[in-house]
C-alpha cells in the first residue's frame, strides 16, 4: 500500500523499528557524547565518532560542544544554583519535563568557552552541523515518511521526543532524585535501575557520579550496562580504546604496615571503603539492635541505615533530628557513627601532608582494633592489607 511507505511494515515491525532507531540515538549519547567527549573515558576510532556525530545531527540536532559543555558544568557545579539541571535546586518536574529548555538556557557563550574544550571544530562541524543545526532532523523527517509512509510522521515525532524525555528528563531528573545508591558521593545522584538497557546504562547514575571518568557504569555483579557492552564490542574490533575504569581494591594478606601504599589505596578506593563500612560494620549491628527493639523503637531504626551512612551535605533538617535521636538511643551506634566520620575526615582534610595522613590513619586503625567491637576491629585489621595495584607499588 502506498501509504505504508517503501518498507511496507506491519504495526509491530514499526514498533521494533522505532525501538531500534531510538536505541541507536541513546547509544550515541551515552558512548559518544557522554563517556567519550565529556569525560574522556575512552578513545573512539574517527569513523565511529563521526558516525555518532552524524546520527545525532540527524536525530536530535544536538552538537558535541554544547552537550559536552553543559554536562561538564553539571558535574562541576552539581546540585548548586549553577548546575544547569539539578532537581535539588529546580524541582523534579521542571527537570523531567523541561529538559530541552534547560539545555537551551544553559548554552551561554561563557559556559561553552569554559567547559567545551577539546570538542570538534572541523570544517563539517562549522559549515554543516552547526550552521544548519536543524537540517538533519528535517532530512530525517523525509526519510521516515518515505520509509514508513503516513506513520512515519509519528515515528519521527517519537525520535524527536526520545532524548529530551529520557536523556534530559529521566536521567537528569530521576537520576538525582529516586533509586538506590551504592556509594555516598557528595551529590544526590542515584541508580534508577540496576539494568541499564533502555537509557544505555545511564540508569546507573550514582555509580557514574562516583567514578565520572570510568567508561563502565556498572559496578556490582548484578548490574548491567549495555553501553559498556557496546564499548567492549568496539574494543574487540579495534574501534575503541578504554582509558579509565573504577579503581579495584587490592589486598595482600602478608601486609601489616600502614605505609604510603596503604594510604593511597584506601584513598583511591574511599567510596568502596565507606560502602564496606556500611555493609560490614553498621549493618550487622543495626540488624541485631532492630531484632531486640520493642515496637516503638523499631520505627526509629527503620531509616537508620540510610541516616547513618548518608553524606552529611545531603541530610535534611528533619533527618538530622532523627539521626540525633537515634544516636542518643544507642551508644554503640553512636561510636560506629563517630568512627565513620573520623575516617572520612582523614581524607577530607585537604591541607594534610602524606605523613599526617599516614599518622591519622594509623591512629584510626589502632583505636578501631582496640574498640572491643568485633565488626569494627575486623574491618580495621582488613584495612592494613590494602595496597596499590602491582604496577604502582612503591614498597
Ligand atoms: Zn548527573
Ligand atoms: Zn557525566
Amino acid at each position: 500500500m502506498w501509504y505504508n511507505g517503501l518498507l511496507d511494515l506491519s504495526w509491530w515491525q514499526v514498533i521494533l523499528a522505532v525501538l531500534l532507531l531510538t536505541h541507536i540515538t541513546i547509544v550515541s549519547v551515552t558512548v559518544y557524547l557522554h563517556r567519550h567527549s565529556a569525560h574522556r573515558a575512552l578513545d573512539l576510532h574517527p569513523a565511529v565518532s563521526h558516525f555518532f556525530r552524524f546520527w545525532l545531527w540527524m536525530t536530535t540536532g544536538m552538537q558535541t560542544r554544547d552537550w559536552t559543555a553543559i554536562h561538564r558544568k553539571h558535574h562541576a557545579k552539581c546540585e548548586t544554583e549553577e548546575d544547569p539541571h539539578s532537581p535539588v535546586t529546580r524541582g523534579l518536574n521542571t527537570v523531567m519535563w523541561q529538559g530541552a529548555e534547560l539545555y537551551r538556557a544553559g548554552k551561554t557563550p561563557e559556559t561553552l568557552e569554559k567547559y567545551g574544550k577539546g570538542t570538534p571544530e572541523d570544517w563539517i562541524e562549522k559549515n554543516l552541523y552547526r550552521r544548519y543545526e536543524l537540517l538533519g532532523i528535517a532530512i530525517m523527517f523525509v526519510i521516515d515518511v518515505l520509509l514508513f509512509g503516513a506513520i512515519g510522521i509519528t515515528v519521527w515525532a517519537i525520535q524527536m521526543l526520545w532524548i529530551p524525555f529520557f536523556a534530559a528528563g529521566v536521567i537528569n531528573g530521576l537520576g538525582h532524585h529516586s533509586g538506590y545508591r551504592n556509594y555516598e558521593c557528595p551529590d544526590a545522584s542515584t541508580n534508577i535501575l540496576p539494568w541499564g538497557i533502555l537509557i544505555g546504562g545511564e540508569e546507573l547514575h550514582n555509580n557514574h557520579h562516583t567514578y565520572p571518568s570510568s567508561a563502565k557504569l556498572s559496578n556490582k555483579w548484578w548490574e548491567f550496562d549495555i553501553g559498556w557492552m557496546y564499548i567492549r564490542l568496539l574494543s574487540l574490533m579495534g574501534l575503541a580504546q578504554v582509558k579509565r575504569l573504577p579503581p579495584t581494591i587490592y589486598t595482600l594478606d602478608s601486609k601489616q604496615d600502614i605505609d604510603r601504599d596503604t594510604v593511597m589505596a584506601i584513598i583511591n578506593n574511599r567510596f568502596q571503603v565507606m560502602a564496606r563500612y556500611s555493609d560490614q560494620v553498621i549493618h550487622p549491628l543495626l540488624q541485631q539492635v532492630r531484632g531486640e527493639a520493642d515496637k516503638q523503637h523499631k520505627r526509629l531504626y527503620r531509616k537508620a541505615k540510610r541516616l547513618l551512612n548518608r553524606n552529611n551535605a545531603l541530610i535534611t533538617q528533619k533527618e538530622e533530628q532523627s539521626l540525633a535521636n537515634l544516636l542518643e538511643e544507642n551508644a554503640m551506634l553512636k561510636t560506629l557513627y563517630e568512627k565513620r566520620m573520623e575516617l572520612q575526615a582523614i581524607w577530607q582534610r585537604r591541607a594534610s601532608t602524606n605523613d599526617e595522613i599516614i599518622h591519622a590513619l594509623h591512629d584510626w586503625i589502632h583505636k578501631a582494633e582496640e574498640s572491643g567491637i568485633q565488626m569494627l576491629s575486623e574491618f580495621a585489621q582488613n584495612l592494613r592489607h590494602y595496597t596499590l595495584p602491582p604496577t604502582h607499588r612503591t614498597a
